[in-house]
């Protein structure tokens, strides 16, 4: 999608610091990270947000959460904890109409969510 700023990221056009691709996914930092540990992980396809995933996505949304995991062990956060979270919608806070996939860990957390 032209004007999309992660789909500008996934074509190589918007610089990000990549932690991991493959032909489906990319995962990078987040520019502006809320935790110790803060990285997105994405579908190369334009999804919008959870709403737009449907079946043929099925195979995809699963291959996103073993990168969310293998990131964490990487990440050296996978025993201590860490949370995947996606905002989708205006109320849930999103704010980049690209599905992305939150890893946040390497610290304490609280909840309910804000
Ligand atoms: P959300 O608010 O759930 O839509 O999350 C969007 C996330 O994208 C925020 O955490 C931003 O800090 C992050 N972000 C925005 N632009 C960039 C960028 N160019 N590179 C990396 N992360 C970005």
């Amino acid at each position: 999608m032209t004007d999309c700023l992660f789909c500008g990221i996934v074509d190589g056009k918007v610089k990000a610091n990549l932690v991991y691709q493959d032909d489906a996914i990319v995962a990078f930092k987040d520019i502006a990270p809320k935790a110790p540990v803060h990285m997105l992980i994405i579908p190369r396809k334009h999804l919008i947000s959870v709403s737009d995933i449907a079946e043929p996505d099925r195979e995809l949304i699963g291959q996103i959460f073993q990168v969310a995991a293998r990131l964490a062990r990487e990440q050296g956060i996978a025993d201590s904890g860490y949370r995947v979270v996606v905002n989708s919608g205006a109320d849930a806070g999103q704010s980049v109409f690209h599905l992305h996939y939150h890893l946040l860990g390497g610290r304490q957390m609280s909840w309910p969510p804000g």
